[in-house]
């Protein structure tokens, strides 16, 4: 049944790009109505602390949300939590709740995010099989937080280490388990790799590469030992899964909307459909920098094309059109990325990632630096950010030269 209210801007998915469109919407001017529709029950919040110190206990939930819930009351936003959108309507302009309401669209954000990639393998139901997406997933994996307890991380790619860090610190015996011959083989240079891999195993976490999970065994119920099908078992009292995820773009397929490895929209996050627009992991959007079509998984991604859908609803041409970042925190580092480094023909490193904690690896392509790892290395980060967006041809001998610093090393 219709709720006979007004039609106005109806986001799906209370996260982080739902959030920033809420923000801009009223920047922009719009007064109309916004209803918020969101699966979970918290409004909406950060998940990168959630594997960060939200995880490690060391800030609570007012540090995660991005607003306060009397915000959306103040911006006059009718945020309905707990509530799943089961379809669109694209002809009749509305959308259908798992609580049988059908709420009337002027325009439409589908903000839907991703969820986990699961593990497909026998005894992937057993208790204490985690996964990380939510509040209530660090809740669940937290309570197996006693020193001395068996973790296996399964995946060691951003999530899978980030946790392994926390867990570690918290007294926690951690083994790793990775298909690849690396960690972090998908997005990184070998020489981060073999970075990352020494911190841990230097902070007492074991790393297995080249392991292929087949099964997890259990007792009681209850997950004890993760299979590497070589007759080897992993004993453990938990497992965290951290293998990708996939974004939620069932309800666009099921309108009609264009979907090709994400809701695929232009610059100015506009879909196949003239009003409805979608922003954030769920998206894939072209990328006038690198020339290609990207679907990212990043908070920068989320906000920009939260603030850009939000001016598009409007009227107004905002495109997103920006070098992708990125980061991540583990123990005392803070790895910053800056660009896409897939199809480079040259990788230059600045300092010394075998002995020390802080260097940077460049990513060159013909010359052209298109992208950055940078640990504890800001400057570093924030000058390749403004290079890679010039298409700057950089000489490698002076990029690894540390007595020449960065801003002159941009002159050249
Ligand atoms: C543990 C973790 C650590 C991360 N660390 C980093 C980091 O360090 N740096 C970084 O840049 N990024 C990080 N990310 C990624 C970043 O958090 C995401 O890219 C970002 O949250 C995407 O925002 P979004 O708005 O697209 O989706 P989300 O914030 O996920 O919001 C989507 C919301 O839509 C809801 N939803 C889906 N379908 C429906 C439906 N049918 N009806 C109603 N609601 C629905 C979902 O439940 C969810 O609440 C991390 C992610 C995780 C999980």
């Amino acid at each position: 049944m219709s709720t006979g209210e007004e039609a106005g801007i109806v986001i799906i998915g209370a996260g982080q790009a739902a959030s920033q469109a809420v923000v801009s919407l009223r920047a922009e001017g719009y007064e109309g109505r916004i209803t918020l529709i969101g699966d979970e029950a918290e409004p909406p919040y950060q998940r990168p602390p959630l594997s960060k110190k939200f995880l490690a206990g060391e800030i609570g939930f007012d540090r995660v949300e991005l607003k306060p819930a009397e915000f959306y009351a103040g911006a006059n936003c009718a945020l309905m939590l707990s509530t799943r959108v089961s379809a669109i309507d694209a002809a009749a302009k509305t959308v259908a709740t798992s609580d049988g309401k059908l709420i009337p669209y002027t325009k439409l954000l589908i903000a839907t995010g991703s969820r986990v990639r699961e593990i497909n393998v026998p005894g992937f139901d057993l208790e204490g099989v985690h996964y990380l997406r939510s509040v209530g997933d660090v809740h669940d994996i937290q309570s197996h937080f006693k020193a001395g307890a068996k973790l296996v991380v399964v995946g060691g790619g951003y999530i899978g280490l980030e946790v392994a860090a926390v867990a570690k610190k918290n007294g926690i015996a951690v083994t790793v388990l990775e298909t690849a011959d690396r960690v972090l083989a998908r997005v990184v240079d070998p020489i981060v790799s073999k970075f990352y891999e020494r911190i841990h195993r230097a902070a007492g976490v074991v790393i297995e590469t080249g392991v292929t999970v087949v099964g997890f065994e259990g007792k009681d119920g209850k997950v004890t030992g993760v299979d590497s099908g070589d007759g080897k078992i992993f004993p453990c009292d938990f497992v965290v899964v951290g293998i990708g995820i996939i974004p939620n773009t069932e309800l666009a397929v099921n309108a009609g909307i264009t979907v090709d490895n994400g809701i695929v929209v232009d610059e100015m996050t506009r879909t196949s459909d003239e009003n409805i627009f979608a922003a954030g992991d769920c998206t894939n959007h072209p990328n006038g920098i690198f020339d290609r079509r990207l679907r990212l998984e990043s908070v920068q991604n989320a906000i920009e094309q939260g603030k850009t859908a939000a001016a598009a609803m409007m009227g107004k041409d905002k495109p997103y059109n920006q070098v992708p970042w990125f980061w991540s925190d583990q123990y005392d580092l803070k790895l910053q990325i800056a660009g896409l480094s897939q199809g480079y023909t040259q990788a230059v490193t600045r300092g010394h990632p075998e002995t020390d904690n802080n260097f940077a690896v460049f990513y060159l392509k013909d010359g052209v630096l298109i992208a950055v790892d940078a640990v504890n290395r800001p400057p570093e980060f924030m000058m390749s950010k403004l290079l890679i967006a010039q298409h700057a041809k950089l000489d490698p001998a002076r990029l690894a030269d540390e007595s020449i610093n960065m801003k002159e090393v941009a002159k050249a």
